[in-house]
């Protein structure tokens, strides 16, 4: 080890920057973050640096480094694009026993800016020695996605709770046990989301049940939306309930790549049914949720898209909450919106729609002609989009009635398949043609409809294609 990692205080403490470009305004940035008494010197200052002396948040001290400068400095930054002046300053400071920091030019630091993930009061920080900070700072990122933005709150409500701990539980090792039960686990994601004051209580009754002995896992339920399909849409948060479930009972809709993200141990239940969901399946579901749950299991709802878009999200979470048990809900990027944007069709346009409808063209009796409870009239208005999830197999119903009550034969139209996965097939046309042009391309499920003007620009805004074909 070169270095000896620090966290250095610096609020009040008075740091030199020489240089005033743009690398110059990202130290001063961070120098103020961490309440430093920032001088700046350089004989010409990048806008947002003029802009701090402007507004008396730093200090210009002349237009050339001078030695007297270092005086009282508990920190000295380096950062002009002169050689010469960034290596005297480096020695001088040196000299004087002032911690220095020459951007770029590791031999020349006595100090180096790590890259920083910050949640304080819980900060991390990554640094490579000078010797590779690109991969200090991917790191960063990888850790940034990893650690919940929560996490800030966390650490502070911890440390609101220490004191009330410490009386109620004097031996130290007796809370650091109570801390590991909290941190990393369930009582951790509940803390997520709370208030300050919700989360004081979760902590109190978390600290009463761990007292008398009352702490035996109790199960609960996370209902995940799981997006469109790409398993780089997942939310953060998505990915860290599904690695935290013992069961994942999964949709149709949910790909093997997803699934892949659970714990390797965790049981993996697949429930779902490729075209109807009968009443009876859904029953059978609603009662594996509770039945494992009440064993005092974590378990993962896992729904395709957003598990409040025509999911029956709503339904399962009321059998749980007559059963009693807790659960949590995460949004997913619904179908429509993942595959409009794989396909390079804009939902709403000032110039083409202004509002958007979500319907469902699921046939409720066979054969019938009409689709049960849609308001047709209202699917026709001008400047909207209409979005039909479970509408591939009543296309030809849905072309018609559309038809039927006034729209135009030629309204433009789209259908997407397996949007937003590699195998993704956009096939547009207008309201007319659209049911011919899906039976001869054998398009299958799922597959969304699009209808609207909104479906042209996809002549110019197909991402994808363009991609593939750079001009
Ligand atoms: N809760 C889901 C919708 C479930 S209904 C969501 O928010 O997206 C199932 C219907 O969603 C399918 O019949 C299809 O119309 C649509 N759908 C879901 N994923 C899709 C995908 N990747 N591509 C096209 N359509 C999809």
């Amino acid at each position: 080890m070169d270095l000896l990692p620090l966290f250095l205080k610096l609020r009040d403490r008075e740091c030199l920057v020489v240089g005033g470009g743009t690398v110059a305004l990202r130290k001063i940035e961070l120098l103020l973050e961490a309440g430093a008494a920032v001088s700046v010197v350089a004989p010409e200052l990048h806008p947002g640096v003029r802009n701090l002396v402007d507004i008396k948040r730093i200090r210009q001290l002349a237009d050339k480094f001078t030695q007297e400068m270092l005086e009282h400095k508990a920190l000295v930054i380096a950062a002009t694009d002169d050689a010469g002046v960034n290596h005297l300053v480096s020695e001088l400071a040196t000299a004087r026993n002032i911690p220095v920091n020459v951007v770029d030019r590791p031999e020349l630091c006595s100090v180096i800016f790590p890259a920083i993930v910050d949640r304080s009061p819980l900060l991390i920080a990554v640094g490579s020695n000078g010797s590779a900070p690109v991969l200090a700072r991917k790191l960063r990122q990888k850790l940034e996605s990893w650690i919940p933005a929560g996490y800030a709150r966390l650490a502070a409500l911890g440390g609101r709770f220490r004191q009330e701990l410490k009386q109620q539980l004097p031996a130290l090792d007796a809370r650091r046990r109570f801390w590991e039960s909290v941190f990393g686990g369930r009582v951790e994601n509940w803390l997520l989301d709370a208030s300050e004051e919700q989360g004081l209580a979760i902590l109190r009754r978390h600290l009463e049940k761990t007292r008398s002995g009352l702490e035996t896992a109790q199960g609960e339920v996370y209902l995940v939306g799981a997006g469109p399909g790409d398993p780089d849409l997942l939310s953060f948060k998505a990915l860290r309930l599904l690695q935290q479930a013992d069961i994942v009972l999964h949709d149709y809709l949910v790909p093997d790549e997803i699934l892949a993200l659970a714990r390797r141990d965790a049981e993996k239940i697949y429930v779902g049914k490729r075209c109807k969901i009968h009443s009876t399946v859904q029953s059978e579901i609603n009662a594996l949720m509770v039945e494992y749950a009440r064993a005092g299991k974590r378990v993962c709802r896992l729904k395709g898209g957003d598990p409040f878009i025509f999911g029956r999200g709503g339904e399962e979470l009321e059998t749980l909450a007559e059963a009693g048990i807790p659960f949590q809900v995460v949004p997913g990027i619904t179908a429509a919106s993942g595959c409009a944007a794989y396909a390079g069709i804009p939902l709403t346009h000032r110039d083409h729609a202004q509002s958007l409808l979500f319907v469902t063209g699921h046939l409720k009796r066979e054969g019938e002609f009409v689709l049960d409870g849609l308001d047709w009239p209202a699917l026709v208005r001008p400047n909207q989009t209409v979005v039909f999830y479970m509408g591939f197999k009543t296309l030809p119903l849905i072309s018609r009635q559309l038809q039927a009550h006034g729209m135009a034969a030629d309204m433009p139209a789209a259908i997407v398949e397996h949007g937003t996965r590699p195998e993704q097939r956009v096939l547009s046309g207008t309201i007319g043609t659209l049911p011919q042009i899906a039976e001869a391309a054998h398009i299958d499920t799922p597959a969304l409809i699009i209808v609207g003007h909104v479906v042209t620009l996809r002549n110019k805004l197909d991402w994808i294609q363009q991609g593939a074909n750079p001009v």
